[in-house]
């Protein structure tokens, strides 16, 4: 945590500086701006020039130097505000830079935090990989060091954002004869260079979120390790309970005035409610019961965000709740069958947006961890229960059995 700025405002007035910025400044700000990822880039410059981002990062690093009030206050007067846009920097706001922040070298936080946060860069996580996703630690991507460089060569996959990126936060074995968890570092890679391949996936959905990546010698400058090098599990789990955050309680609070297909969170209950006005539903009995429970659902876990909850619980609350509230849409926006109009009209374009939420929903159980995996960590971690069988520990990562 970083030392409080001097002259830093109060939190009613900088309460007062947040919602001035979104009733006066954004709208202004993103007038005619169109893209996905124009307007991401437009808003978040915006945010940060405004001095709302980065709220307890050091300002040596672009930061506001301010306490977690700050941030409580921003959260809340920023509840079901902030553009859908924003999920852009999902990984590199949410989860690269605190890493970089509590990780990194001074150059690194030097070269990477003040872009990041300002939305210059995008970033990509590469960890999955074709035989290593629940089981992270079994990645087999290699770095050498040659010189002033490393080299990396292996194979992403599910890589959410690459395609826009301009860095990642990459994991890549360092030391094949360490057992599993102790070989692994993670390093900045630069997307954009010939090493780098980017190959978009299209989901059910139509869109192409996330691509497999095949690195091919690529290039690493000897010093844009986070961490230690070996040492790298440690700052991978870290990034990890960032993802958690991000991907469980931070995903509540949508609004009924965004529609966008950007972001993964469940159909916020408003917009349901809208649905079911719009469908007459709303006497219905079974409606009200379905909204009545996805309501208490969102307004606890908005409770929870506050006070706090244990990461593993809000990812499988969204898991939940995406699902169930897709449930709902489904049944009330396509109560006949499974097809929806394209013709542009406003019942098409309310059709399309739910369509695209309940395709999308599936993909929640396993971003970020798996539903499984979640239940072991709060198994064990929570909950101290033995933990899973598995190969000795220190075995060397070479002598495992793979597929
Ligand atoms: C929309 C989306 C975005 C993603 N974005 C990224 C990204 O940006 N970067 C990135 O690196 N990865 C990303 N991922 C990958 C994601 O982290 C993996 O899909 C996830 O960790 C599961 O790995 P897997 O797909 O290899 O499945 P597997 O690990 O092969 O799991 C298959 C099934 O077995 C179950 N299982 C596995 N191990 C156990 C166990 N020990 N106990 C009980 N059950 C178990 C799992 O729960 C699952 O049901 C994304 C995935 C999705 C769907």
């Amino acid at each position: 945590m970083c030392a409080v700025t001097e002259n830093a405002p109060s939190v009613d007035e900088f309460r007062l500086a947040v919602r001035s910025f979104f009733d006066n400044e954004l709208p202004t700000v993103l007038d005619g701006v169109v893209g996905q990822l124009n307007r991401a880039k437009v808003w978040r410059a915006a945010l940060y020039d405004a001095g709302l981002t980065g709220l307890d990062y050091p300002t040596d690093y672009g930061g506001q130097g301010l306490g977690p009030e700050y941030a409580a206050a921003y959260n809340e007067e920023s509840r079901g505000l902030v553009p859908r846009e924003d999920s852009v920097f999902g990984i590199g706001v949410g989860m690269a830079m605190p890493t970089i922040r509590d990780f990194g070298s001074d150059e690194l936080k030097d070269r990477f935090l003040r872009p990041g946060l300002r939305g210059d860069d995008i970033w990509c996580q590469m960890y999955s990989e074709p035989g290593a996703g629940s089981d992270l630690a079994g990645l087999a991507t290699r770095a050498d060091l040659d010189g002033d460089e490393w080299v990396v060569t292996g194979q992403k996959v599910w890589t959410s954002g690459a395609q826009h990126s301009q860095y990642a936060i990459l994991l890549a074995r360092t030391d094949f004869d360490a057992p599993k968890h102790r070989g692994v570092t993670m390093f900045v890679l630069p997307v954009e260079q010939d090493g780098v391949t980017v190959r978009p996936l299209v989901q059910m959905t139509g869109e192409a979120e996330f691509n497999e990546v095949f690195i091919d010698e690529a290039r690493i400058p000897k010093t844009w390790v986070v961490g230690d090098v070996n040492g790298g599990w440690r700052t991978a789990v870290a990034l990890l309970a960032h993802e958690r955050v991000q991907t469980g309680v931070a995903s509540v609070g949508g609004s009924s005035g965004q529609r966008s297909k950007a972001g993964r969170v469940p159909i916020p209950v408003d917009q349901l409610i809208e649905l079911a006005r719009d469908r007459n539903q709303l006497d219905d009995p079974v409606t009200r019961q379905e909204l009545a429970r996805l309501y208490t659902g969102e307004t606890i876990m908005g409770y929870l965000k506050k006070t706090g909850v244990h990461p593993s619980i809000g990812k499988l609350w969204r898991t939940i709740q995406g699902r169930a509230a897709a449930d709902t849409a489904a049944r009330l926006a396509f109560p006949a069958s499974p097809a929806w109009s394209d013709d542009g009209s406003p019942r098409a374009i309310d059709e399309d947006y739910f369509a695209y939420h309940i395709l999308n929903c599936r993909g929640m159980s396993l971003g970020g961890g798996t539903d499984e995996i979640q239940r072991n960590t709060l198994g064990e971690r929570a909950l101290g229960l033995p933990r899973e069988p598995g190969p000795a520990k220190e075995t060397p990562f070479k002598e495992l059995p793979r597929n």
